[in-house]
């Protein structure tokens, strides 16, 4: 009882946590903590393939930053998408507790928690550094967790891809009209922008991707940026290549977190998962800066198309993008508060850039 109290007025996460699991203390008393000196095993289940560049190789680098920073009492075992759990069942398969942890992204629930995809990407939104400065300290980690407390999920940030491709087309993007009847994989919100300009949304994991748009399901793709889409070969199923990814300019991804199985963690364990979740949310960062780089270099060596929409489109996008974003706040009470919140943080962020990123950038070419 008196390591449960320290334990509590230790850490206000656990306490908050410990404080939601009041009926499992009626019936069956405190959650158990984990012995001390004894081996954790955590199942993470995600919605990519296995060692997927980028961000499945960031979900890797988790378990193992975790593992050698808690000298082996906590083991991460990944499960690959449709391994465990179908890629986008992530957020599910964490709340009844299937696993301990997921690494996906909050978009895929947007049907379910219509509030999730402000953490995670917004047409003509935020840049990585944008969003984690709202996240890390604008005030977005706390309404995240508050979101997904009915779901009994901690998130956490945990990787972030930076500024995307618009994507793969089989036929060329002159004007707005060639959205119509534009069959694309695209989720979240971008994906209601491209409905609302007469396009079908087709929403699909990584591995059915490259088949889809091969055998001509769908006529347009985006995935992630040139890093993971050359790993998809989408370059061997599509004429031209296009950008900025103004669906989405950053996509965070998430650690879901089971937070009955958080509350039973030590608090030093804990300080642990944050530590990593927040190493992997900069490093993959890092690495797609890096990796994106190279491959587009690579693809155009090998005659890839590569197209800047016109500036027609995009401004006809933008302004849709405003409208979509708009109306799914409106349509949500959690999402309004979150949308409010944010659109104020950004706008200051966004008007701040005047002064730093777009100067540079504007002179320095
Ligand atoms: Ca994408």
């Amino acid at each position: 009882m008196k390591r449960r109290q320290i334990l509590i007025a230790g850490s206000g996460l656990a306490a908050a946590a410990l404080g939601g699991c009041s009926k499992q203390a009626e019936i069956g008393g405190a959650p158990q903590q984990y012995a001390v000196g004894k081996v954790i095993e955590w199942k993470m289940v995600t919605s990519w393939p296995k060692n997927f560049p980028g961000v499945g190789v960031g979900a890797e680098r988790f378990a193992t930053l975790v593992d050698a920073m808690s000298g082996g009492r906590l083991k991460v075992k990944i499960y690959a998408a449709g391994e465990l759990v179908p890629a986008l069942e992530v957020f599910d398969a964490v709340s009844r507790g299937t696993a301990e942890l997921g690494h996906s992204a909050a978009y895929y629930w947007k049907g379910k928690v219509p509030a999730a995809q402000f953490f995670c990407a917004l047409p003509f939104g935020p840049t990585a550094q944008e969003m984690n400065a709202w996240l890390y300290r604008g005030g977005g980690i706390a309404l995240w967790e508050e979101t997904y407390k009915p779901f009994g999920i901690l998130p956490m940030a945990c990787g972030a891809t930076g500024v995307q491709t618009a994507g793969w087309f089989n036929k060329e993007i002159t004007s707005v009209d060639d959205f119509k009847g534009l069959k694309m994989r695209t989720p979240g919100l971008g994906g209601e922008v491209l409905t609302r300009m007469g396009g079908t949304v087709v929403n699909l994991p990584a591995g059915e991707i490259f088949t889809a748009l091969q055998t001509g399901a769908i006529d347009a793709t985006e995935w992630i940026g040139p890093y993971n889409d050359l790993a998809l070969g989408l370059h061997k199923a599509a004429k031209y290549y296009y950008t900025p990814g103004w669906q989405e300019p950053n996509v965070t991804f998430e650690l879901d977190i089971n937070l009955a199985v958080w509350a039973t963690l030590p608090p030093d364990l804990q300080a642990i998962v944050r530590s990593a979740a927040r190493a992997v949310n900069a490093e993959m960062l890092d690495d797609y800066n890096a990796h994106n780089m190279e491959a587009m270099e690579q693809l155009k060596s090998e005659g890839v198309q590569v197209r800047r929409l016109p500036d027609a489109v995009l401004a006809k996008l933008k302004e849709v993008a405003a409208e979509v974003v708009d109306a799914a706040a409106a349509a949500d009470p959690t999402a309004n508060e979150v949308w409010t919140q944010q659109k104020a943080y950004l706008q200051r962020l966004y008007d701040y850039a005047q002064y730093a990123e777009k100067d540079i950038y504007a002179i320095r070419g």
